[in-house]
C-alpha cells in the first residue's frame, strides 16, 4: 500500500491538461501559473502511475471483501477516493488518447466502479474523507463532490452534514474556495446570499496587495461569481453595488487593470483577478435588468475594449492557460454587449439613452470589430492544429460569436490588408476584393467557430455585390457563347476546392443512400464549408437581376457545379427531415428541415448532429426556388433511379412547401403592373394573370404540377377578347418558355412575359427565330439585322440557327448573313 507522501507524488505527476476545461467553464478560479507553458511535453502517451495504481488496488480490495477479510484503517474509503481521482482526471481530459478510454471502460466491465465499491463501505465515511481533502487541496477533489451530487450518489443534504456553519470556510484558501465553487450549482438560494453577505465586505476591505491573492479580492470575487452566476433573483442592488466597488479598486488602484499592456511580465494573481473581474461584468449584463447609469456605462464599455486590446497584443502568449482564459472572457464581454445592443437596436422601445446606442455604433462596436477582424486573420493563419477543442484555439469560439455581430457598413469600411489575386475575373473594387479573398478561404479552416463566423460575414455582403457586374453589364455583348460573368471568383474557386473534398468523402455513396457525417470531424467540416459555400452562392445569385441571373446560371451549367452539388444534397439530407419536437403539437402541421430555418449557433453545441442535414435541406429548398429550371433540367437527364428517389422525395416534403410559398408571395406582392393583374389560389396551386390593353383582354391560368417545380408549370388560357388565335397561341407558348426556363419565382416569369407583350405592343417586331420579342434564356432584343430583308434576330438565335444549318444565310431571305 502507498503511503500518503507516495500518493501524493503520483497525483502530482498525473498531465495537467485536466484542467482546461474546468478553467474555461468557469468551475474552478486559478490565480498561480499551475503548469509550464508549454505542455506538449505533457502530452499523455502512457497510463499514469496513479490510474494503474487506484486500480489494481481498487481490484484487490474487490476480491479481498469477497473473501470477507477484514480492512484496517479505512482501506476501503481511502483507495476509492483515489480511484475517483484518477477518473476524475480522465473526465475532464479535452480529448483523452484511445488508450485511455479504452482503459476506463475496461475498469467498468471489471466491475471496478464506484457504485461496486460504495455498495461494500461506508458512504458517509468516503465521503467525509473527499470533503476534507476538497476543503484541504481543491482542485480535483472539488470536482468529484460535484460530480457525485450531478449523478445523483449523493444527496446536497448529505454534503451538507460537513459544513454546518459557513465561517468555517473563511478565510478562504484554494481549497475552501474550490470547494465552495464546486458545491454552488447545487446550493439553496439562502446559502448562496449567505455566501454573499460575507464576500462583498471582503471586497471592500483589501488593500492593492490583496487583490490578487485567495483571501482577498481574487477569491472572494470569484466566490460571488459563482453563486451569482447560478442565482435565480435578480438582486439588482447588490450588483451595482458590486460595480461600484470595482469602479473603486480602478479609481485607486489601476495599475492592476491590464489595459492594454504587455502581459509576459504580469503576475498569475493579477491576471486571474482580472479574469474574475471581466467575468463579473459578463454577469451584470446578462442578469441585471436595472438600468445602467452612464458613468458605469463607460466604465464597462471603456473596460471591455481595452482589455480586447491586450488579447490582441498579447496573441503570442495563447498557451499560457490564465493569458488565454483572459483572452476568452474579454471576447466574451464583448460578445455579451453585442448582443444587448443588438437586441435593444431591433427594439425601439428599448430603454437606453439615445447617445449611447450612437456611441456604441461609432466607437465600441467599430473599435471591436477593427480589433478582431484582424485578429481572425492572424490566428487563422498561424493555427497549426486547428481543432475547436484545442486549448489554444478556446479564444475562438467567444471571438467569432462576436463576429457575427459585425454590421455590413462595417465590413464594407474594413480596414485589411489588401489581398488582391492575379488573373482573378472580377468587376469588384479592390477592397472588397480584399475582403472576400481573405475571409472566403476560412470557410475551409478547421474549427466550426471561425466557419459559422466568415459565413455570417459575408452573408451580408452578398445581396451588394452584383451590382458591380450590373453597372458593367454593357459590356458584355450577349453573342459570346463563353459565359462571361461568374458569382464571386473568391467563392467559385473555393468551391472547385470543396468539390474535390466531397467526391472523396461522398462519391462512393449510391445517390438517395443518406451518409451521417460525423459532429466536429474532418468530414465534418469539409461538408460545413461546402454547403455554407453554396448558401453564399445561392443568396448571391437571388440578388442579381434576371439578366444577370441568366449569365451565371449558363456559368454554373458548364462548371456543372448545380449537378455535383444535387447530388451530394441526396446523401446528406435526411430519409425523412421532421424536426424531434417533442413539445410540438400533434394537431399541427409537421415541422421539418424545409418549414424551419436552420441555426447555426456556435455557442449552442446540442443541435451539432443536425447542422449537416439541416443546412442540406435549406441549400436543396433554395436550389429549388431560385434555381428552379437547372434543377429540373439535371432531374430530367438523370439515370431512373435517381430521378424516381428525387421525384418521391420533393413531392413528399418540398414540393407543398414551395407552392405555398409562391402563392403567398403572389398575394402579398407589392409589385404593380401597369394593366395586368395577378391573382392566387392556395387550394388549387393556381396563379391567374389577366392582361388588358385597350380592347384586348387576355386571361391565362398558370398551374403548378404536385412537384412542384421538377414537373412542368402548365399555362391555360382563360377568357380572350380581341387576339388573333396565332399571335394569342404565341404569347401562351411563350409564358410557358419563360416560366420553365427562367431560374426566379412565378412573378418574375409573369413580369418578363409582360414586357415582351408591352414591347410587341410598342411596335418591337418578333425575332423570326423564336418568335418572341425577349428572348428566352437571356433575356435580349432582336438586335441583329439582315441586310437583305432588314428582319432582326436574337444573337442566341442566329448562332444556334447558323451552328445547325452549318451555313451563315438568314433564315427568311436565304441570303449570306453579314
Ligand atoms: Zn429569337
Ligand atoms: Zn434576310
Amino acid at each position: 500500500m502507498p503511503d500518503p507522501r507516495e500518493w501524493e507524488k503520483m497525483r502530482q505527476s498525473l498531465p495537467k491538461q485536466w484542467l482546461h476545461r474546468p478553467l474555461l467553464e468557469g468551475r474552478l478560479s486559478l490565480n498561480y501559473e499551475c503548469f509550464k507553458a508549454d505542455f506538449k511535453e505533457q502530452d499523455i502517451k502512457k497510463l499514469p502511475s496513479h490510474l494503474c495504481t487506484s486500480a489494481l488496488l481498487s481490484k484487490m480490495i474487490l476480491v479481498a471483501l469477497k473473501k470477507e477479510i477484514v480492512l484496517e484503517n479505512n482501506e476501503l474509503e481511502k483507495i476509492t477516493a483515489e480511484l475517483l481521482y484518477s477518473l476524475q482526471w480522465c473526465e475532464e481530459l479535452d480529448n483523452p488518447p484511445a488508450f485511455l478510454t479504452g482503459f476506463c471502460e475496461m475498469l467498468e466491465k471489471m466491475n471496478i466502479t464506484y457504485d461496486n465499491l460504495c455498495g461494500l463501505g461506508n458512504t458517509s465515511g468516503l465521503l467525509h474523507l473527499l470533503f476534507n481533502r476538497s476543503m484541504e487541496h481543491g482542485t480535483l477533489w472539488s470536482l468529484i463532490i460535484a460530480k457525485l451530487v450531478l449523478s445523483g450518489s449523493v444527496s446536497p443534504d448529505d454534503v451538507k452534514q460537513h459544513y454546518r456553519r459557513k465561517e468555517g470556510f473563511f478565510p478562504l484558501t484554494e481549497g475552501k474556495m474550490h470547494t465552495i465553487q464546486s458545491l454552488c450549482p447545487f446550493l439553496p438560494e439562502d446559502d448562496k446570499k449567505e455566501f454573499i453577505a460575507q464576500c462583498v465586505p471582503a471586497l471592500l476591505a483589501w488593500a492593492e496587495e490583496g487583490l490578487g491573492s485567495t483571501n482577498g479580492g481574487f477569491g472572494h470575487l470569484a466566490i460571488l461569481n459563482s453563486c451569482l452566476q447560478t442565482r435565480s433573483i435578480d438582486d439588482g442592488e447588490l450588483f451595482h453595488g458590486i460595480l461600484n466597488i470595482l469602479m473603486c479598486w480602478k479609481k485607486d488602484h489601476e495599475d492592476i487593470f491590464l489595459f492594454s499592456c504587455d502581459l509576459s511580465g504580469v503576475s498569475p494573481e493579477v491576471l486571474g483577478v482580472n479574469v474574475e473581474i471581466v467575468r463579473f461584468l459578463s454577469l451584470f449584463l446578462r442578469c441585471c435588468s436595472s438600468p445602467l447609469a452612464e458613468k458605469e456605462w463607460d466604465f464597462i464599455l471603456c473596460s471591455m475594449l481595452a482589455w480586447l486590446e491586450t488579447t490582441r497584443e498579447n496573441y503570442a502568449l495563447r498557451s499560457v492557460p490564465l493569458v488565454q482564459l483572459l483572452a476568452c472572457v474579454s471576447c466574451a464581454l464583448a460578445c455579451e454587449l453585442s448582443a444587448f445592443f443588438d437586441s435593444t437596436t431591433r427594439d425601439p422601445a428599448g430603454r437606453l439613452p439615445a447617445n449611447l446606442v450612437s456611441e456604441w455604433k461609432e466607437f465600441f462596436s467599430q473599435g471591436i470589430h477593427n480589433l478582431l477582424l484582424p485578429l481572425l486573420v492572424t490566428v487563422t493563419g498561424e493555427s497549426r492544429d486547428t481543432s475547436e477543442t484545442a486549448f489554444q484555439n478556446a479564444v475562438l469560439k467567444p471571438m467569432c460569436e462576436t463576429l457575427t455581430y459585425v454590421p455590413k457598413d462595417q465590413l464594407l469600411s474594413h480596414k485589411l490588408p489588401a489581398r488582391l489575386i492575379a488573373g482573378q475575373k472580377t468587376n469588384l473594387p479592390e477592397h472588397l476584393q480584399t475582403l472576400l479573398n481573405t475571409l472566403a478561404p476560412l470557410l475551409l479552416f478547421g474549427a466550426r467557430p471561425v466557419q459559422i463566423a466568415v459565413y455570417q460575414m459575408l452573408y451580408k455582403l452578398m445581396p451588394e455585390l452584383p451590382q458591380y457586374d450590373q453597372d458593367n453589364l454593357k459590356s458584355y455583348g450577349d453573342e459570346e457563347e463563353e459565359p462571361a460573368l461568374s458569382p464571386p471568383a473568391a467563392l467559385m474557386s473555393l468551391l472547385h476546392a470543396q468539390e474535390d473534398l466531397l467526391e472523396s468523402i461522398l462519391g462512393c455513396v449510391p445517390v438517395g443512400q443518406v451518409v451521417a457525417i460525423q459532429p466536429l470531424s474532418q468530414d465534418f467540416c469539409s461538408v460545413l464549408g461546402y454547403l455554407l459555400t453554396w448558401k453564399l452562392i445561392l443568396t448571391f445569385f437571388k440578388a442579381a437581376s434576371s439578366q444577370l441571373r441568366a449569365l451565371y446560371s449558363m456559368y454554373l451549367r458548364k462548371t456543372k457545379s448545380l449537378n455535383k452539388l444535387l447530388y451530394h444534397l441526396f446523401r446528406l439530407m435526411p430519409e425523412n427531415p421532421t424536426c424531434t419536437d417533442a413539445a410540438a403539437e400533434p394537431s399541427k402541421e409537421p415541422k421539418t428541415f424545409f418549414t424551419e430555418e436552420v441555426q447555426l449557433s456556435i455557442r449552442e453545441t446540442a443541435t451539432l448532429p443536425y447542422h449537416i442535414p439541416h443546412l442540406a435541406c435549406s441549400v436543396y429548398h433554395m436550389t429549388l426556388k431560385d434555381l428552379p429550371a437547372m434543377v429540373r433540367l439535371w432531374w430530367n437527364s438523370s439515370e431512373k433511379r435517381v430521378f424516381n428517389v428525387v421525384d418521391r422525395f420533393t413531392s413528399k416534403y418540398v414540393s407543398s412547401v414551395l407552392s405555398l410559398q409562391e402563392i403567398a408571395s403572389v398575394q402579398t406582392s407589392t409589385q404593380l403592373f401597369n394593366g395586368m393583374t395577378v391573382k392566387a389560389r392556395a387550394t388549387t396551386r393556381e396563379v391567374m394573370a389577366t392582361y388588358s390593353i385597350e380592347d384586348i383582354v387576355i386571361e391565362l391560368i398558370i398551374q403548378l404540377p404536385s412537384n412542384y417545380p421538377l414537373g412542368s408549370i402548365t399555362v391555360e388560357s382563360g377568357r380572350r377578347v380581341g387576339v388573333a388565335v396565332q399571335q394569342w397561341r404565341n404569347w401562351m407558348l411563350q409564358l410557358s418558355t419563360y416560366l420553365t426556363h427562367q431560374n426566379g419565382s412565378i412573378m418574375e416569369g409573369l413580369a418578363l412575359w409582360k414586357n415582351n407583350v408591352d414591347k410587341r405592343f410598342e411596335g418591337v417586331e418578333d425575332c423570326m427565330i423564336c418568335f418572341s420579342v425577349i428572348h428566352g434564356f437571356n433575356y435580349s432584343l432582336p438586335k441583329k439585322a439582315c441586310r437583305t430583308c432588314k428582319k432582326k434576330f436574337h444573337s442566341a438565335c442566329l448562332y444556334k440557327w447558323f451552328t445547325s444549318s452549318n451555313k451563315s444565310t438568314c433564315p427568311l431571305c436565304r441570303e449570306t448573313f453579314f
